[in-house]
């Protein structure tokens, strides 16, 4: 079996063959899935206090053979093979059209999209954003981007320069999974982001470890000082929920408000949650 891409510096393993076997039936998979319409939108709310700030666009892909395959399978495979590529741009596009439609039907809502850093990496990114925005009608400042560190590994000043341009176009830029990589904090806060968001296994571990709390208590002072909100990802209880609040988290989203939906269905969750239901 051969290996790609970035991992293709690997030593081979006997026992990672069947790993490198289901990345290529991914692969393979994948391909022409856009062309076959298998992959849709699921819209999760994100609260803060008792208002929805926006929502974060997830990807769902459905193969006719492979049946549901969960993102954290697929979209290492699509950034692996360029996939992602084309994949990313057809995310971009469907957030921007929701957008629009949900500004069209007078409950405007944020966007945020995920962003791989390979996406990112393209040169003419900003301006791909920025014909998205053209063709849907959409103000800058009605989509988010998240981002990860692992796009600033290379060139920080670069990365900064970029997030620059897309903030002058309104667009906002958070960074996901904060606390997960292991880039300096101090080269972090040089890109101008307006976000921070605290992925759910953290929330998860804070709950029954103390140094987890003060991680997020921690990321949440820095937060402060840098005039960042911040986001806790991943709340599932009640219990939860006062423990971010309480660590300094102004935003949150998890399934203890709603799961990701498709956008109809969270037309009818809005409706329901303005009404105070
Ligand atoms: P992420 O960006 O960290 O997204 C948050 C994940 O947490 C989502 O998983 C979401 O469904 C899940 N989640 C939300 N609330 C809760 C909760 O209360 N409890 C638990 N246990 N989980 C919760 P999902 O949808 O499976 O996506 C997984 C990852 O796949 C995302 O992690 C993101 O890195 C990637 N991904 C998803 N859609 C896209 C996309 O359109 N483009 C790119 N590049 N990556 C995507
Ligand atoms: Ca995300
Ligand atoms: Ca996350
Ligand atoms: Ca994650």
């Amino acid at each position: 079996a051969k290996t790609q891409g970035k991992n293709s510096y690997r030593v081979f393993h006997p026992d990672m063959e069947a790993t490198v076997h289901a990345q290529e039936r991914l692969e393979s998979a994948l391909r022409g899935a856009l062309d076959r319409g298998e992959f849709t939108l699921h819209y999760q709310p994100q609260v803060r206090g008792s208002a929805v700030t926006g929502v974060e666009a997830l990807l769902r892909w459905t193969h006719h053979d492979l049946g549901e395959v969960p993102p954290d399978q697929f979209i290492p495979v699509a950034e692996d093979s360029a996939i992602i590529l084309p994949l990313g741009a057809w995310v971009l596009d469907q957030a921007a059209a929701q957008a629009a439609r949900w500004q069209a039907a007078g409950t405007p809502l944020r966007v945020a999209v995920n962003v791989s850093p390979r996406e990112f990496a393209q040169s003419d990114f900003v301006e791909r954003v920025q014909g998205t925005l053209t063709r849907h009608h959409l103000r800058g400042e009605w989509l988010e981007l998240e981002v990860t560190e692992r796009l600033v590994v290379r060139d920080i000043e670069a990365a900064a320069h970029k997030i620059r341009q897309l903030r002058r176009l309104g667009v906002l830029v958070s960074l996901d999974d904060f606390g997960a990589g292991h880039s300096a904090l101090s080269s972090l806060m040089k890109l101008p982001i307006s976000a921070l968001k605290i992925d759910h296994e953290f929330v998860e571990n804070a709950e029954f470890h103390e140094g987890g709390q003060q991680l997020i208590q921690a990321i949440t002072s820095v937060a402060r000082a840098m005039n960042l909100a911040v986001v806790a990802e991943g709340v599932e209880t009640e219990r939860q929920l006062n423990m971010v609040r309480a660590l300094g988290c102004d935003q949150v989203q998890g399934f203890l408000f709603a799961r990701p939906m498709p956008a109809d269905d969270l037309a009818r969750w809005l409706a329901e949650w303005r009404a105070g239901g």
